[in-house]
């Protein structure tokens, strides 16, 4: 029986995990923090249900959605765990600070303009341009493009509107889909971008689960032999015929080998003594990260201001257009909620909810791609191709936007290249 240890409980960890034990490896699993990383944010809220006693609800901090277009992996492994999901309410709005909300959005997934918000000239350029974009990022077109095309120099050579960017579709990418700053956004290779948008606009209905990520991170983690919480490991050395990881408070443990399934920047702090892997620490170097927070709280002013403008997913520009937020009305997402009072849940927000209103607010990190962390990935995949008992996955560890699917889809290659066994029809997906 190979001993093998994860470093790090996001997805791609507690995947890895789950197919390792599955292949009856014995596990062991470090975390730094002292919750599973996949839920580590997420909250347990006090409801006021008005009279009477209070119910609690639980959140998912950030809310995770995914449709089976651009999550096929992760949609057959929650399928194969048994994990419920519904549909989520894909109403929109679109504001600029300090002005009334320009745009509205039905609950639909196709199209969503209606005939009355088509009497603005706005809207209506706005809608002409998302039919043109549609038009133009076909599957086809996407398998000519070149990684060196940035996002900014697409939307600079087909002409689109400043209206349409700045008010429409970057509000979307940067607070939701890709949540990054707008200059990141520009950076970001056209065709990386646009295949998640394509796959997740006009496609299936985005979905979350039922139970949130807590009854996920429940089955991944059933069977593991070893679990240790708050437990951030500081090196890690590959000898000959084991690998050794250590952290400040405890002894050297000895594994056969090693799965690092941290943030690639905090992976690379991890190999800093071992002259053997200083090459793969220089790959990791090349993933650059953002800092997101993601804030839970009651103030009404981070939703448009007209009452029947408030929508499931409230976007929010600022006027000079550099910026933008989204404000998730968490009692639509969760409609099973007997919940009276209004809570929100706001993704990069560019000003903070009063203090009186504030619930939680977690602090994140995101990947942003580049062209070079594209390079840098194929780097990663040649390292774990070749055979060393230390290996790296991630959502980073993939060449399209880092969501879930590219942790799982990272998590599901190492596994087939170690020769490990699972659900066939999963692996076969995950080599497509
Ligand atoms: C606001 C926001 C919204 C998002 N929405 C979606 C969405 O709707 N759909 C979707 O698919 N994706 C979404 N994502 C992206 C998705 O959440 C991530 O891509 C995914 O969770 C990353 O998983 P991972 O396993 O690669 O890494 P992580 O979840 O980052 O896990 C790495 C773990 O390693 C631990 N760790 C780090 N260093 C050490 C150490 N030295 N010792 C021990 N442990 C360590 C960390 O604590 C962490 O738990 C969103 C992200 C954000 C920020």
């Amino acid at each position: 029986m190979n001993r093998i240890a994860i470093i790090g409980s996001g997805i791609a960890g507690l995947t890895f995990a789950w197919l390792a034990k599955q292949s009856g490896n014995h596990v062991t699993l470090f975390e730094s923090q002292p919750r599973l990383g996949m839920d580590a944010h997420s909250i347990n809220l006090d409801l006021e249900t008005g009279p009477g006693p209070c119910d609690s609800a639980r959140v998912d901090v950030p809310p995770r959605m995914f449709n089976s277009e651009d999550w096929p992996l992760l949609t057959r492994l929650y399928e194969s765990l048994g994990v419920e999901s519904q549909v989520v309410d894909a109403s929109k709005s679109f504001t600029v600070e300090n002005e009334s909300s320009w745009l509205q959005l039905g609950n639909q997934y196709r199209g969503g303009f209606s005939v009355s918000a088509l009497l603005n000239s706005k809207v209506r350029g706005v809608a002409a341009e998302t039919a043109r974009l549609q038009a133009e990022v076909t599957e086809e077109a996407l398998r000519a493009m070149t990684h060196e095309l940035t996002l900014g120099q697409f939307l600079d050579r087909e002409a689109y509107s400043d209206d349409f960017i700045f008010d429409f579709l970057f509000p979307g990418l940067a607070s939701t889909v890709l949540t990054c700053s707008y200059s990141a956004l520009l950076n970001y290779p056209a065709k990386v971008a646009l295949l998640s948008l394509l796959n997740q606009v006009d496609r299936s209905p985005l979905r979350r689960t039922s139970l949130g990520t807590a009854d996920v991170v429940d089955r991944l983690i059933v069977n593991i032999d070893d679990v240790r919480l708050s437990t951030r490991l500081t090196s890690v050395s590959e000898l000959d015929n084991h690998v050794t990881v250590s952290c400040p408070d405890d002894a050297e443990n000895r594994f056969d080998q090693l799965i690092v399934a941290t943030q690639a920047n905090s992976a690379a702090k991890l190999l800093s003594d071992d002259p053997k892997l200083q090459r793969v620490r220089e790959t990791l170097e090349a993933f650059e990260y953002e800092n997101v927070s993601v804030v839970v709280h009651r103030d009404d002013s981070f939703m448009p201001p007209k009452a029947s403008d408030r929508m499931c997913f409230n976007f929010n520009s600022r006027q000079d257009r550099t910026d933008a937020m989204c404000t998730m009305w968490l009692n639509r997402f969760y409609p099973e909620w007997s919940e009276s009072g209004n809570v929100y849940q706001t993704i990069r927000p560019t000003r903070m909810p009063a203090k009186d209103t504030e619930i939680v607010i977690a602090a994140m990190q995101r990947p942003i791609v580049s062209q070079k962390s594209l390079s840098a990935v194929k780097d990663l995949q040649t390292h774990n191709a070749a055979g060393s008992r230390v290996s790296f996955i991630g959502s980073y560890a993939a060449a399209t936007v880092p969501l879930l699917e590219s942790g799982v889809a990272s998590a599901f290659d190492l596994a087939g290249k170690m020769g490990m066994e699972a659900p066939s029809d999963l692996f076969e997906t995950a080599s497509d």
